[in-house]
């Protein structure tokens, strides 16, 4: 049963750890012979590898030997490197051999990924050779050298395998811990989808803890998986899987019936090594049934089937079946013979179960025979083993739950750091929206403060405009009388606060009537805008202009004396004999009579100082108009 295992074992390692990837495109390929090269290397190596069958492996492996450029020392060491593990070298010892080339080669070209390969050419053919725990350190050099990450497939390849041995050495914990790595390394390679050799050698860890239920969905889901595929290796790797199940759990009939389908499977394809390994099983299960004869000749075939490999990896476990059919047949002293040549061979390999499995058919031999005390003593033997078995497969199994818990409990505080994650991230979108608004508000506060400070100037502008419509004369644009006499009075109380001199115009033009008379009252308005705008320009605005009567005006001239105002009046005098009127008529003139009168004492009142003006006026009137009287 140990080397069906153990063949079973090593025919995914063979096939899938000289798969590893080559680093693509390190090289440029100078020719297209090299280029085919190296997409060929790359098949071998990359993802691809791990769905390929043996024989198409080999094919490929052999492609790409054909194809190799003469002479190129870099590509031969990386073919090297994937050729050590073809199935062609039909003698572990002479792979071996090939392996250690290639191995000091990949060194020689510090190829550290051909190198690593190399190394896991080697660890396999020693545990062919020597026994699985001695391909263990071999393989820990491997997963030493490519812990940097360079080549995650060919890293997950190596735990997967250091997986295998581990598991078959009954550390089926620390298995599984490797295996997961592996996982996490065939996903850091880029392969998201199951590896189905990871998955086998998980579901074969299970069954050897025990946790058979577990272990049985798997083979027989996978059995059902790669059927449909038409992957039949596969097939009978899962189905002899299943068998040792059977055959451990106490069903020797179920474990016959799929041994046999295994075989069958097998026989159909040229799978010669699931057809050994199936038969090892087939006879397992006849001895269990009380078969001996049967199965004699089933061993007979096998042993045959393994010599004509070249496959001695089940030499004890061939030697240990044919003690046990033997002994069924009561030739005990024959039985003893080979239970004593397996034993060394099952004491190299480190598996305790086929120890305890050895000295239990040995403790029975012995007492058939008579020999009490060295019964008794393998009994002994057999019994701390399986103290030890079980102690072990129990530590294992709690081992296991507490591995699962430890993923169960990280991926519990996972879920709850993504909640509280989740929950910050939504207090904080809370806060934000809060912030949002607030902003909002603000904003909208600056906007209701802004436009009602826009209403309130605008109403405040209005009123101003109002204030100023009504103390303006419409015709003109001029100051009204109160709006003039609001001037003159305010200009008045800065003279007097001052001392500064004020002075008043008082302006009436001449004949107005007679224009309203001869021309229309249109044409005097005219007239009226026309004069004012004449002597709002002379003004420039700095003497104040307002209109009190018809077509009487008065100018408020501050800190301007009596004889500075008089020069402003001819001014305006003149301003107004200067205006022509060709719409209305060409010889139309216009004169104006101004009084000037400045202000005197601190206490003459506006009124007062407008009266001066206005007799001043008068006076002007009277001399014959178009002049200014003071
Ligand atoms: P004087 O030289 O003595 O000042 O003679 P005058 O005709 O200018 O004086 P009077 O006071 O007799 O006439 C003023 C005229 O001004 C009377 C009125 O028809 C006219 N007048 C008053 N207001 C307006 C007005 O807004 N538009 C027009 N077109 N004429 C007006
Ligand atoms: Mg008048
Ligand atoms: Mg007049």
């Amino acid at each position: 049963m140990k080397a069906g295992l153990l063949a079973a074992l090593l025919a995914w390692p063979l096939a899938a750890f000289a798969t590893t990837a080559w680093h693509a495109g390190a090289v440029e390929p100078t020719s297209t012979r090299a280029a085919a090269f190296d997409a060929t290397l790359q098949k071998v190596v990359g993802p691809e590898s791990l769905e390929t069958s043996t024989a198409a492996y080999d094919a490929d492996l052999e492609r790409l030997r054909a194809l190799l450029p003469a002479g190129d020392i870099a590509r031969e060491v990386r073919f090297r490197s994937v050729y050590c593990g073809s199935t062609k070298w039909k003698d572990p010892k002479q792979g071996l051999a090939y392996s250690d080339e290639a191995l000091k080669r990949a060194r020689d070209a510090r190829d550290a990924v051909s190198e690593a390969r190399s190394m896991l050419c080697r660890a396999t053919y020693i545990m062919l050779i020597s026994g699985s725990q001695r391909g263990l350190p071999e393989v820990e050099k491997v997963i030493a050298l490519l812990g940097d990450g360079q080549d995650q497939q060919l890293l997950a390849e190596a735990l997967e395998l250091r997986g295998d041995i581990l598991s078959l050495l009954g550390e089926q914990a620390k298995a599984m811990l490797d295996f997961q790595r592996a996982r996490a390394a065939y996903r850091g390679a880029g392969i998201d989808k199951e590896v189905e050799p990871l998955m086998l050698s998980i579901a074969v860890a299970y069954r050897r803890m025990g946790d058979w239920p577990q272990a049985q969905r798997h083979f027989t889901a996978a059995a059902k998986r790669m059927q449909d595929k038409g992957d039949w290796e596969s097939v009978a790797t899962n189905l002899i899987q299943l068998g040792f199940l059977h055959g451990e759990s106490g069903a020797p009939d179920k474990a016959l019936a799929v041994f046999r389908e295994a075989e069958r499977v097998a026989i159909d394809h040229d799978d010669a090594f699931s057809v050994n390994a199936a038969r090892l099983g087939i006879a397992e299960s006849q001895v269990a049934l009380g078969q001996p004869d049967t199965a004699m000749a089933t061993l007979q075939m096998a042993r045959s089937g393994f010599a004509a490999a070249h496959d001695n990896a089940s030499e004890d476990m061939l030697l240990m079946l044919t003690g046990q059919a033997l002994a069924r047949q009561g030739r005990h002293q024959e039985a003893l013979l080979r239970y004593r040549e397996a034993l060394p061979l099952v004491q190299q390999d480190g598996n305790e179960r086929y120890l305890a499995m050895l000295f239990k058919a040995q403790a029975a031999s012995k007492e058939a025979l008579g020999q009490a005390q060295a019964a008794l003593a393998d009994y002994k033997s057999y019994n701390d083993l399986q103290m030890k078995l079980q102690g072990k497969m129990r530590l294992e199994q709690s081992r296991m739950l507490e591995y699962e818990y430890e993923i169960r409990r990280r991926d519990f505080e996972n879920r709850q750091l993504r909640a509280e994650a989740e929950v910050k991230q939504q207090e904080v979108a809370a806060l934000e929206a809060v912030r949002r608004w607030q902003w909002l508000a603000i904003a909208l506060g600056l906007l209701l403060v802004a436009l009602l400070a826009s209403m309130a100037w605008r109403q405040w502008r209005r009123s101003r405009r109002l204030r100023d419509l009504t103390l303006l004369d419409p015709l003109t644009g001029a100051a009204n009388r109160p709006g003039i006499e609001r001037e003159a009075s305010r200009a008045l109380n800065a003279a007097q606060q001052s001392g500064t001199p004020l002075s008043l115009l008082m302006l009436d033009l001449d004949h107005f009537k007679a224009i309203n008379d001869r021309y229309g009252h249109a044409a005097g308005d005219k007239v009226l805008r026309a004069t004012t705008a004449a002597w709002q320009a002379q003004l420039r605005g700095r003497d104040p202009l307002g209109r009190v009567g018809g077509e009487e005006f008065v100018v408020v001239c501050p800190d301007t004396s009596l004889e500075q105002a008089l020069v402003v009046a001819n001014r305006l005098r003149e301003a107004a004999n200067l205006l022509r009127f060709d719409d209305i008529d060409p010889a139309l003139r216009v004169s104006v009579s101004i009084g000037a009168a400045q202000s005197r004492k601190a206490e003459e009142s506006c009124d007062a100082l407008l009266d001066r003006a206005d007799a001043a006026l008068y006076r002007a009137k009277q001399q014959g108009r178009d002049r200014v009287e003071s």
